[in-house]
């Protein structure tokens, strides 16, 4: 099987399965235990993680709040800051971001909160002017994300961010596809929230954190209970699961280049060896502003379910993004492109990754190519 979905998740870089294997075996201790050597143990290697976090985004180890991934980051953020009052207060979000903050911003919507929804364009950017658009639209909250899951687009969120800290609004970016894939620094960007997980980078699954600014205010937490996390999120913690966070973190900051650099090369392989065999696609989004290693392609004329049938024991990719399989509904994102319903139905996304080799980029792209110029493969007239 080739893996070519590291936008959906990835595999575990071996040096993080070393660092978390000896938690699991031998330091089992409750990071919250004041009283025995093994909880110290264990809140001196949550300690360490928190620093090679916060070292990635160039924040402050006391700013990180544990959590257990994105989803929950976000719903944290949007919930914390939108949940009191939501029929007082004026939110603004676009209309490609993940649905772990669409779904939370639509349910505050039906308690009240004012929406607004700006449109990307057809590559998937924002309006480069929206700065001078904060004004009028006086939202009390913004949550964009940095990098889009589907199509790899990259926002310049720092003129917005910027803007809004002059205004007093406070910002919250869902930064899970961007760390590890493009330099991201919370004090350049001069944003409030900061979303990630660790699972996208090459760590376990069931972990992120939410980045909180010292200076912003306090809010209404997601979890009540034994007070972790500075009161804002309470629970026990994943120490093994925060240590393979930690050293994710740690390796992605090192390999920053290296993976970046590697995977656009991998990205251009991969183009050119399909375009050999099948040469009538074109790429969903931005081909400047992308992260390494994401393509997202319309394959003209070709059923991507299909496709993926097709395809299921020999190469792992998607046909829309992982968190939308459960439904049939066509991506959210794409529509948002406009793309027409034939082209939506004729995209797959591609997300290659550091353990993703050249022999396997050659022979995923000629099985692409040879499988969709199979008149099986074609989308149904109907
Ligand atoms: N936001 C984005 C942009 C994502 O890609 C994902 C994962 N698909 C999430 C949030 C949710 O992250 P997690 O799986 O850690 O809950």
């Amino acid at each position: 099987m080739i893996y070519l979905d590291n936008n959906a998740t990835t595999p575990l870089d071996p040096e993080v399965l070393e660092a978390m294997l000896p938690v699991l075996k031998t330091h089992y201790g409750n990071a919250s235990s004041k009283s025995h050597a093994l909880g110290w143990y264990a809140a001196e290697l949550v300690q360490i993680a928190r620093e090679q976090v916060a070292e990635l985004i160039n924040a402050k180890p006391d700013e990180i709040i544990f959590t257990s991934g994105a989803t929950e980051s976000n719903n944290m953020a949007l919930k914390g800051f939108l949940s009191k009052d939501p029929a007082l207060l004026t939110a603004l979000s676009s209309n490609i971001e993940h649905r772990s903050i669409l779904e939370p911003l639509e349910f505050l919507h039906s308690e009240g909160l004012e929406l607004n929804l700006t449109k990307v364009d057809s590559v998937g950017l924002l309006s480069p002017t929206l700065h001078n658009e904060l004004e009028e639209l006086n939202p009390n909250f913004i949550t964009l994300m940095l990098v889009n899951n589907e199509i790899g687009s990259i926002q310049n969120l720092a003129p917005i961010f910027k803007k809004a800290r002059a205004m007093k609004i406070v910002t919250h970016s869902d930064a899970t596809q961007a760390i590890g894939k493009i330099p991201v620094d919370v004090n350049q960007l001069e944003v409030d929230l900061l979303s990630l997980s660790a699972h996208k980078i090459y760590g376990p699954k069931g972990v992120g954190a939410l980045y909180k600014n010292k200076n912003l205010r306090e809010f209404t937490p997601l979890i009540h209970g034994g007070g972790q996390e500075q009161n804002l999120r309470s629970g026990t913690l994943n120490v093994a699961g925060i240590v393979g966070f930690g050293k994710a973190c740690e390796i992605a900051k090192k390999r920053l280049e290296s993976d970046a650099n590697s995977l656009k090369e991998l990205s251009e392989l991969f183009l050119k060896t399909l375009k050999e065999i099948f040469s009538d696609f074109q790429i969903n989004g931005s081909l400047e502003k992308r992260i390494p290693g994401n393509l997202n392609l319309i394959l003209k004329g070709i059923d991507s379910a299909k496709l993926s049938a097709a395809l299921s024991t020999k190469i792992a990719f998607s046909t829309s993004s992982a968190c939308q399989s459960n439904s049939s509904k066509p991506s959210h994102v794409l529509k948002a492109l406009g793309l027409s319903i034939k082209d939506k139905k004729s995209s797959i996304r591609i997300g290659l990754g550091r353990f993703t080799s050249s022999a396997e980029v050659i022979e995923a792209a000629k099985i692409f190519g040879e499988q969709a110029n199979r008149t099986e493969a074609k989308l149904s007239k109907s």
